[in-house]
């Protein structure tokens, strides 16, 4: 029996301050060799505590636009101002190798990445309520209330397009929200368009004893 599968592109959108980065980094905690996270490029300025290669890799908009222009990058987008992308060989490379690729990324490259990877699976993460969506984004005491205003603007845009998305998640509780995840993405690996070599061997096997040939 072949072993060797494909992995899954994972995208993961959601409002600012719906909590993506923690439910997914919490994923990758709670399940060791099950994911890799793409790690975006952006212009905009570190947050503090962030780390260079760790949450982003921090560029300025001239080598932004020479990744853009050399290809080096799966998608990219401007938002609230700043670029952000995807390395590509990264994401390629992963999937090759069998892990589960997830994308932290937003609505406008969410849809350019479906068109490339038709079988990409779009979860769409949303706090329970809005006020908690405001209760999040003001807790982060990093940015302005101007900077606040446009995250929530943006946010009244991409609730727009929620249904372009396969899957709604709500994330109330971290720890239960990525169990929920890895348990959804585990039954979409189920499917069967998702297993042709699985079935192409089966047949395979089957074949001899087939009594029509
Ligand atoms: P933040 O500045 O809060 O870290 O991210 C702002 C938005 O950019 C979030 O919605 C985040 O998911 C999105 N984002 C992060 N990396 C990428 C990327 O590589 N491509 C795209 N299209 N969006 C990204």
């Amino acid at each position: 029996m072949i072993e060797h599968k494909k992995g899954i592109l994972v995208i993961v959108s959601g409002f600012s301050g719906a909590g993506k980065g923690t439910v997914v980094h919490a994923m990758m905690d709670k399940f060791p060799g099950r994911y890799k996270l793409s790690v975006s490029a952006t212009t905009r300025e570190p947050r503090s505590g962030e780390k260079d290669g760790v949450n982003y890799f921090f560029v300025t908009r001239e080598k932004f636009e020479k990744m853009i222009a050399d290809g080096e990058l799966l998608e990219y987008a401007e938002y609230v101002g700043n670029y952000y992308g995807t390395p590509r060989r990264f994401v390629e490379e992963q999937m090759d190798a069998g892990y589960n690729v997830i994308l932290e990324i937003e609505q406008q490259g969410a849809f350019k990445v479906k068109k490339a990877f038709p079988d990409a699976v779009l979860i769409f993460l949303t706090p329970p309520s809005i006020d908690e969506l405001e209760r999040r984004l003001r807790g982060r005491h990093s940015e302005s209330e101007e900077t606040i205003q446009k995250r929530l603007a943006q946010a009244a845009i991409e609730a727009e397009n929620i249904e372009l998305y396969d899957y709604l998640v709500i994330n109330d509780d971290i720890d239960g929200c990525a169990v929920s995840m890895d348990r959804l993405i585990e039954s979409v690996q189920k499917k069967t368009r998702y297993n042709q070599e699985r079935i192409d061997d089966l047949r395979a096997h089957l074949q001899h004893y087939r009594k029509d040939n």
